[in-house]
């Protein structure tokens, strides 16, 4: 069998087009697959305006190539005049579609759905260079895929939702991102952390077959702003604070005990100023090293100490197993924080005085985590999720890409999409 056969095959061409020759570059290493229609391509077609059988071949529009996979190591192109037939019925000239490109130019649908292989396992840029094309080429591939597939997408089994923002440093753009809690996927990307970022949302639940009023369950931090975008725009949901939220808001207020301690004592200062991490994280996690500076630190009766015990007592307050329970924990724990902040006249517990106020004035949406069957276990995830993203959006920090990225890796999409 001669070669421009043997590849006529490979690509799966069928009747209407053929393999005319193929093209050894041996200075670019490339092999140019020059393909052609048959006569039999016109028996095929039909009119794309008016969907006639009868069209005839008219002439052929200049040149492009495809880029396509490797062959024997060799990059590879597709290069065809691709013909523009003449509707019998309407009149109308057109350019036949290519049965082999992608949903981006310049790409077949293989190289492509090879791509996208290799950008689900690492970084857009070490894919491009893997591939020898530039980055842009494939997220142009991905941008298609995943905004094809995304607009498909339905949305009307959503009824718990949850919201967190990515990028909360400062100079990067705030994104709100909407999860669904019990498919664990990403929704939807926006860019803003306001109240509006939730019309939005429920704007775009009716593009997807969704209904705000069906949603009745949202988690999310202790910001006014989520809590206004919320009552305004999705009345039968009750809100939950969830777990993770809360816990980090006293995770900080035990920080700022330390920070405020280590310039009050200052024979205190450098062994507070040498732990920040010990006090961030639990217990179970210490290192060796850390887990040393604790004994050492137990010498000596430091407030951030008791600050520590009071977010370790606070976490404990989650084994709860029932509401009444959880209420009472709660409610234990705020009495105990109070009257230890009061007793202490240096005012060093002021932070955790604060954070009380705040487990207190949001005390029924945080038990709201008791509700029957909720899980916001995936929320937990949500930031090892967002720092997977950037990574793999390395180098592209426009919310544009950061939004494609996130649906790509967590939208659970079907990927590569053709319809
Ligand atoms: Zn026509």
């Amino acid at each position: 069998m001669i070669p421009e056969k043997v590849f006529q095959q490979i690509l799966a061409l069928g009747e209407a087009w053929r393999v005319a020759r193929m093209d050894y570059q041996e200075n670019e290493q490339r092999v140019l697959i020059r393909v052609e229609e048959t006569p039999e391509l016109w028996s095929q077609e039909s009119c794309p305006h008016c969907a006639a059988k009868t069209v005839r071949g008219y002439d052929h529009a200049p040149e492009r190539r495809w880029r396509h996979l490797n062959v024997c190591q060799l990059q590879s192109e597709i290069v065809c005049a691709l013909p523009r037939g003449e509707c019998q019925s309407c009149r109308k000239i057109y350019t036949v579609r290519a049965p082999w490109e992608g949903r981006s130019r310049g790409l077949t649908q293989e190289f492509e759905a090879f791509a996208l292989t290799l950008m689900r396992e690492m970084p857009v840029k070490k894919a491009g260079e893997i591939l020898g094309e530039t980055d842009q080429k494939l997220w142009r591939a991905l941008f298609a895929h995943v905004d094809a597939a995304w607009k498909e997408l339905s949305w009307e089994n959503v009824i718990w939702v949850g919201a967190d923002e990515m990028n909360r440093k400062k100079g990067h753009n705030y994104l709100t991102v909407f999860v669904d809690l019990q498919a664990k996927r990403v929704l939807l990307a926006v860019e803003g952390k306001d109240a509006g970022v939730w019309e939005r949302f429920a704007a775009e639940l009716g593009n997807h077959n969704g209904h705000p009023r069906a949603i009745t369950m949202v988690a999310i931090d202790m910001s006014p702003a989520y809590q206004k975008g919320v009552r305004e725009n999705f009345g039968n949901a009750q809100i939950v604070f969830d777990k993770f939220h809360v816990v980090s808001q006293v995770v900080k207020a035990v920080d700022e005990v330390r920070r405020k301690e280590a310039r009050a004592d200052a024979s205190a200062r450098q062994q507070l100023e040498r732990s920040s991490w010990l006090w961030r994280k639990n217990p179970e996690t210490w290192t060796t090293t850390e887990g040393d500076r604790w004994t050492q630190l137990q010498d000596k009766p430091l407030v951030t100490g008791l600050a520590y015990a009071m977010r370790l007592e606070l976490q404990k307050a989650y084994a709860a197993t029932t509401v009444e329970q959880a209420r009472n924990r709660f409610e234990t724990w705020c009495l105990w924080v109070r009257t230890e902040a009061e007793a202490l006249t240096s005012g060093l517990l002021a932070p955790m005085r604060q954070a009380a106020d705040m487990v207190e004035r949001h005390l029924e949406g945080i038990l709201a985590h008791w509700q029957q069957g909720l899980t916001t276990a995936f929320m937990e995830g949500l930031n090892s999720l967002f720092s997977a993203t950037k990574r793999k959006a390395r180098g592209y920090r426009s919310t544009e890409y950061q939004t494609a990225m996130l649906y790509f890796v967590a939208g659970k999409l079907e990927i590569p999409y053709y319809a």
